[in-house]
């Protein structure tokens, strides 16, 4: 292609430029995004930013000069609000942080639109101290609240136990609502939720599960506390919503690409339109185990960005590893690789000497396919790379816990 418009520039779209450029391609590069600043990293903004341990600087996945040096065209506070198919490319109409309107014709369009944070509508969620965390602006709110009083986080999925354990660490008096039985019930198996759930009550976070929000209660113009199904109230002095992202399928669905639940793309991240790519959080795509999953992770953008630059340069698309996926919950370190779907078996290993440590497999028919490690770092590169090289060891090997995992998959 002459030229290739990105719509969105964080980590998906911005690694794909990269790519663009390693790879060879010449030709005009455009990313554009409606936030104002220079693209950064999202990790750290329920982890180290929280913590007041990163400054806005730290966060810039590339300093400002790496985008001139490299060709890359950056339209920050830009919204593109409309896409037109013209024969051989598409018109993108933007709207500026000015408020003017313009188009832009390009040959190839990736959307790289990422998600939204899901809110709740129950009274009260429109109050300014109930807040969600997506974006840096969302973040620096929320920062501006530590201090305020108790918080109470809705849902007790990844960022909701980040933010909890963030701010515990802080000393705000923290409770984390969750309406389902298990913490993070979307993404790990019950053993690692309830391990999770003592390390949550160890560093003197309060859960509670199975407990539906009703009402967010207002008093003046402050929020007093979250009342539950059960007429339970309990203090808040700010609520955090962390019930999952929505992926923005808005252009997808204008440009009548097929969606469900994100923008449907095949292993080159191809849309519906052949002429289309997706990647990111904003897609779904056909897993290993069958059905189509939505991947929320770095690591997806990363891989989804390589292969759609070689799609879009003509060479051969690479090899996928396992998905893996990394949480901070304070000093607890979560690491996840491979889907967790179908699996017949589970084998936790633990040691006695190391209570703040584990390590759930999961098999289908009796093969690795998954695996969670808490506080296991040298674990977890042991099986990644195993299952990277192809390597799915049986349960019968695994099944030996006095011997040391790097040792048996070596
Ligand atoms: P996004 O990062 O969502 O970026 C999409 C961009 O497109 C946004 O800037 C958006 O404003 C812009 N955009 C959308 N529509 C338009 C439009 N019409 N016009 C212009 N711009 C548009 N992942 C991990 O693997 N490990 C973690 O520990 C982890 N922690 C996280 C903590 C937090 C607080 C958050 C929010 C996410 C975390 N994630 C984590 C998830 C990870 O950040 C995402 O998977 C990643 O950001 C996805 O990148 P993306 O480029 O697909 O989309």
């Amino acid at each position: 292609p002459r030229s290739v418009a990105v719509v969105g520039a964080s980590h998906a779209a911005v690694h794909l430029a990269d790519r663009l450029r390693l790879g060879g391609y010449t030709g005009a590069l455009t990313l554009i995004t409606d936030e104002p600043h220079l693209p950064y990293q999202r990790p750290p903004l329920s982890k180290a930013w929280l913590k007041g341990a990163a400054v806005p600087d730290s966060l810039v996945l590339r300093a400002a000069d790496h985008y001139v040096g490299n060709g890359i065209e950056l339209l920050r506070g830009t919204a593109v609000h409309h896409i037109d198919r013209e024969s051989g490319g598409v018109v993108v109409h933007v709207c500026d942080s000015d408020g003017e309107h313009s188009t832009r014709a390009f040959d190839r369009l990736v959307l790289a639109t990422g998600a939204r944070a899901r809110r709740l509508d129950i009274p009260g969620s429109g109050h300014r101290d109930v807040l969600v965390l997506r974006e840096l602006d969302h973040a620096q709110r929320m920062a501006e609240r530590v201090g305020a009083g108790p918080v109470v986080v809705i849902g007790g999925g990844f960022i909701g136990l980040e933010v909890a354990a963030t701010l515990r660490g802080l000393g705000t008096d923290v409770t984390v609502v969750e309406a389902g039985p298990q913490l993070m019930g979307r993404s790990v198996g019950p053993g690692t939720a309830e391990f999770l759930l003592a390390a949550h009550h160890e560093m003197g976070v309060d859960v509670l599960l199975g407990a539906t929000p009703t009402e967010f209660v207002v008093d003046g113009d402050r929020i007093r506390a979250v009342r539950l199904a059960d007429g339970r109230q309990i203090p808040a002095a700010s609520v955090i919503v962390g019930v999952g992202a929505e992926p923005r399928t808005e252009l997808a669905e204008q440009l009548g690409l097929e969606c469900e639940r994100g923008v449907v793309v095949d292993e080159h991240c191809v849309t519906s339109d052949g002429r289309i790519l997706a990647i990111g959080d904003c897609t779904v795509q056909e897993s290993r185990g069958g059905g189509r999953v939505r991947l929320e992770s770095v690591d997806n953008a990363t891989e989804q960005a390589n292969i759609a630059a070689a799609t879009l340069l003509g060479s051969v698309v690479p090899d996928r590893p396992c998905p893996w996926f990394w949480s901070d919950q304070g000093p607890w370190k979560l690491q996840i690789v491979g889907l967790v779907k179908t699996h017949t078996d589970t084998v936790v290993r633990t040691d006695p000497s190391k209570p703040s440590r584990s390590v759930a497999l999961y098999f289908e028919d009796d093969v690795l396919v998954a695996a969670e490690c808490v506080n296991a770092p040298a674990d977890f590169v042991a099986l990644r790379s195993a299952l990277a090289r192809g390597f799915r060891p049986s349960r019968e090997m695994l099944a030996d816990t006095s011997v040391p995992l790097k040792k048996l998959l070596s």
